[in-house]
């Protein structure tokens, strides 16, 4: 069995990686829980899971969980800090790690696992999108086996041969024949939306993706297309690829969770219902196929499917992304800081729907042009970026 850690265990790529956990409990225990701030979820999994050790990023959840483990009895061990979890997550406690902390939170943690060279699950895409270079270098360094979790990606892999599986972040598409990674994305609640009632859109409208159940982040990001951005840029990284072997298309029905064209004309598309268990099945699986708890896709209630390049009136969040990712490093972890800061402000509603674009647009424009060669550099302009976002909120964006 191996010994598996969930980073963000409370959320709903933890969530979806415990239901596949426990639809096959013969293949891993659980050794590491870690969340941020969900004390009393984080209790019931302790109890029903009985992980060796739990995290809480929060101080104070950390306080109010280990009383809440010491009056149920829960034998599971309590970190104090992000020092003992580092440590934890480099040492033989841990064989496989499913990294599913939201945002630039998750950069940490999901480098120091694929430094220690263990198996990583990666969903945390805004790990890859902040570190592009460096993670695929800390890759090939540890040799350590990545598996992408986001299901574009999966699929794209699922679609690749295993010479080119085998060498993530370092493949040649060209070499095996790979003309085209096609990633696709639904186009999210305001596919047919008129633009004019943009600036109206509410949170509680954003979060509501037509076909996938999702966090709050990744939702927003899914209506404003930046998620497509940032899978983008992931894509970029984990295929190797280049601008003209990436295209993004939309396709409403979210059947089809991308493909891969060959030059011969092929096309290879893996598909499924939206279910977040079938790639996190895949990875955990391995060599071998498992059951996931999703259930098959009915082809006879499948609605038609269809095909839609994007609009970048519509989307400018994916433009910025797709813009970023040939500017450079400093480029793409400014976007992903900027984002981060402009999504939470949309939904505390102090800034309005359409000011998402506008303000990573802003403080990206205002960004000058640095080569990043460290982790500590990179962390720096991701500081300085959401400074710049916050201030540029308070002068001219308030609503
Ligand atoms: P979520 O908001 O539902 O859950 C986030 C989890 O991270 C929670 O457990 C939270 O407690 C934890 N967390 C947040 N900040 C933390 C910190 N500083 N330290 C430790 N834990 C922290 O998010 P989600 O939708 O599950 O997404 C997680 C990641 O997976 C994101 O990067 C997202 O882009 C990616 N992803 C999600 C989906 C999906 O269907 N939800 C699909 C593809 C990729
Ligand atoms: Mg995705």
């Amino acid at each position: 069995m191996k010994k598996l850690a969930i980073l963000g265990a409370t959320g709903s790529i933890g969530t979806s990686t415990l239901s596949v956990c426990r639809s096959n409990p013969e293949l891993y225990t659980i050794s590491l829980l870690v969340a941020s701030k969900s004390v009393d979820k984080m209790l019931i999994l302790c109890l029903e899971f009985k992980p060796t050790y739990v995290a809480m990023s929060c101080p104070v959840a950390t306080a109010e969980l280990a009383v809440k483990l010491k009056a149920e009895n829960c034998p599971s061990l309590l970190l104090n800090d992000e020092t003992e979890l580092l440590q934890l997550l480099g040492s033989a406690e841990i064989d496989s790690v499913m990294a599913a902390i939201v945002g630039g939170a998750g950069l940490k943690t999901t480098l120091a696992s694929v430094e220690a060279g263990k198996e990583v699950f990666l969903a945390n895409k805004e790990s890859l999108v902040m570190s592009g270079q460096l993670f695929i270098d800390a890759v090939k360094k540890s040799g350590t086996k990545l598996w992408p979790v986001d299901s574009e990606h999966n699929a794209i892999y699922q679609a690749l041969s295993p010479r080119l599986q085998n060498r993530l972040g370092h493949c040649s598409l060209q070499a095996e024949g790979v003309s085209k990674i096609l990633l696709t994305g639904s186009g999210g609640p305001f596919l047919n939306k008129p633009l004019s009632e943009f600036s109206t859109i509410t949170p509680a409208q954003a979060v509501k993706h037509p076909n996938w159940s999702m966090g709050q982040k990744i939702s927003i990001d899914s209506a404003t297309m930046m998620n497509k951005g940032l899978e983008y840029i992931e894509a970029r990284w984990l295929f190797n690829a280049s601008r003209e072997q990436l295209q993004v298309i939309i396709h409403p029905q979210s059947v089809i969770h991308s493909m891969v064209q060959y030059i011969d004309g092929s096309v290879i598309a893996q598909m499924g219902n939206p279910d977040m268990r079938i790639p996190i099945a895949y990875v955990m699986g391995g060599e071998k196929r498992i059951n996931s708890g999703a259930s098959n896709l009915d082809f006879f209630s499948t609605p038609e499917l269809s095909f839609l390049p994007p609009d970048f009136e519509r989307y400018p969040c994916l433009k910025l992304a797709i813009d970023a990712c040939y500017q450079g490093q400093h480029a793409t972890t400014t976007l992903n800081a900027v984002n981060e800061v402009a999504v939470d402000a949309f939904l505390d509603k102090k800034i309005q729907f359409p000011q998402i674009s506008q303000l990573v647009d802003s403080v990206l424009q205002q960004t000058a042009t640095q080569h990043v060669g460290s982790i500590e550099q990179l962390l720096e302009i991701d500081r300085q970026a959401k400074n710049m976002a916050l201030q540029i909120i308070k002068r001219d964006f308030l609503c």
